[in-house]
């Protein structure tokens, strides 16, 4: 099982945002801002063109959910969507609410925060979520 994989089924603690059977959302470990937010199939699936079609219909609809969740959370001007990154071969949305297009630069070094504050986080944009 991959790490992500892990995750969803719960055998890695993680900050829980959303979910739903087939989908999970939490909070990235290294968040680019307050509010970064990771959500993934839970069925394993490494390159998210390789889903079938409904599945990936499904997953944007759960993702468009996260975003509206993270935006009352956090608000924001859009919750940017991307799909990038090599290093974890599971598929994977990050969703950014961005204040500017800066927020969104990767390249950028990343927060790391009191595991506490990861908490409240995850714990307000769950608050939000609405299935
Ligand atoms: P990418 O493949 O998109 O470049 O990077 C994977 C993302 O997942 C990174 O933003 C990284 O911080 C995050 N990440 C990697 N491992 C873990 C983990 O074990 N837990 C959490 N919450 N995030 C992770």
């Amino acid at each position: 099982m991959d790490i992500f994989s892990k995750i969803a089924a719960g055998e890695i603690p993680s900050y829980k945002c959303a979910e739903n059977e087939e989908f999970y959302a939490f909070l990235d470990i290294n968040p680019l801002v307050k509010g970064h937010t990771l959500v993934i199939p839970r069925r394993e699936v490494d390159y998210i063109f390789d889903m079938e079609d409904d599945e990936i219909a499904r997953y944007q609809v759960f993702a468009k959910k996260v975003a509206a969740a993270i935006k009352t959370a956090y608000p924001c001007v859009k919750v940017a969507e991307v799909v990038l990154g090599l290093e974890v071969p599971h598929a994977h949305i990050h969703l950014i609410p961005m204040q500017s297009e800066a927020d969104v630069d990767f390249r950028r070094a990343k927060l790391q925060l009191p595991q506490e504050e990861m908490q409240q986080i995850a714990d307000r944009i769950y608050a939000e979520f609405v299935k």
